[in-house]
């Protein structure tokens, strides 16, 4: 379906202030060790899509599967693009995916209210997963794309994408909006993806809500607007946005040294 002019503009709004909501930045235990971490470089994850009410339309299912690639949407350049900044380090990686495209539904006292965030609500959904399709638990980690109502869009702050650190799954939402003309869908980001991925390696944000990037505490400097864990770029009126072109980003080597690609 068409976006209309308005939710175009609210598709943007909605996925500025998804991003900037990320709230995968929990503090964790250092002396826990994330169980991908051990995987030493080759990791194997299962995208499964989730609803509760609303389902996905079979079409963005298949842009975001696109084995081809030949999409904006395939996630299937997440694993190229980190197997690229692997290779500049010097390091290992691989990263198989596999799409199961059949649609699961999950129990609503799964999914956290509208606004808040429930950080042991994703071990409650991916562990659900896992118990119910035991072929999941073949993989190393769960991209769980689910789809959320347009009352979880929260501007500035969003509990839709998030992933802990010591976690094997995270969650990409879709968005559903509404307005009188129709319905659309802000689909996740494969920039998106690729991020929440990298704090499952302990990865930690770089970027301020609704600014630049955070200061490396160790250099006293900025951290690079194109690195994966920042990724903003300011428009021609000085605002900051998310940079959402994966293509664009980067792993600098604070995000390298943070995930094991640089050790001393
Ligand atoms: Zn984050």
């Amino acid at each position: 379906m068409k976006k209309s002019g308005l939710l175009k503009t609210l598709a943007a709004a909605a996925l500025i202030g998804i991003s900037s909501g990320l709230a995968g930045c929990l503090t964790v235990d250092d002396s826990k060790k994330s169980t991908l971490m051990e995987k030493d470089g080759d990791y194997s994850g299962a995208v499964v899509f989730t609803y509760t009410n609303e389902r996905f339309l079979a079409e963005e299912i298949e842009a975001l599967c696109d084995t081809g690639n030949s999409t904006e949407a395939s996630y299937f350049y997440v694993p190229q693009w980190h197997k690229e900044q692997a290779d500049i380090y010097n390091a290992k990686f691989k990263m198989d995916l596999t799409c199961f495209k059949n649609q699961i539904k999950i129990p609503k006292e799964f999914i956290a209210p509208a606004g808040t965030f429930h950080p042991a609500n994703l071990e409650e959904i991916s562990g659900y997963l896992r118990e119910t399709y035991l072929k999941l638990n073949d993989y190393d980690f769960l991209a769980i794309n689910h789809v959320f109502p347009v009352e979880y869009y929260r501007e500035g702050e969003s509990s839709v994408y998030y992933a802990l650190p010591n976690s094997r799954a995270f969650i990409l939402g879709t968005i559903k909006l509404e307005d009188g003309i129709g319905i659309s869908y802000v689909l996740p980001r494969r920039s998106s993806f690729a991020h929440e991925f990298d704090h499952l390696l302990e990865a930690t944000d770089k970027k301020e809500d609704g600014k630049g990037c955070k200061k490396n505490p160790e250099t006293e400097e900025l951290y690079e607007p194109d690195d994966i864990m920042c990724a903003r770029q300011k428009d021609e009126n000085g605002n900051w946005l998310d940079i959402y072109r994966l293509e664009e980003l980067r792993i600098t080597p604070p995000t390298a040294y943070e995930i094991g690609w640089i050790r001393e």
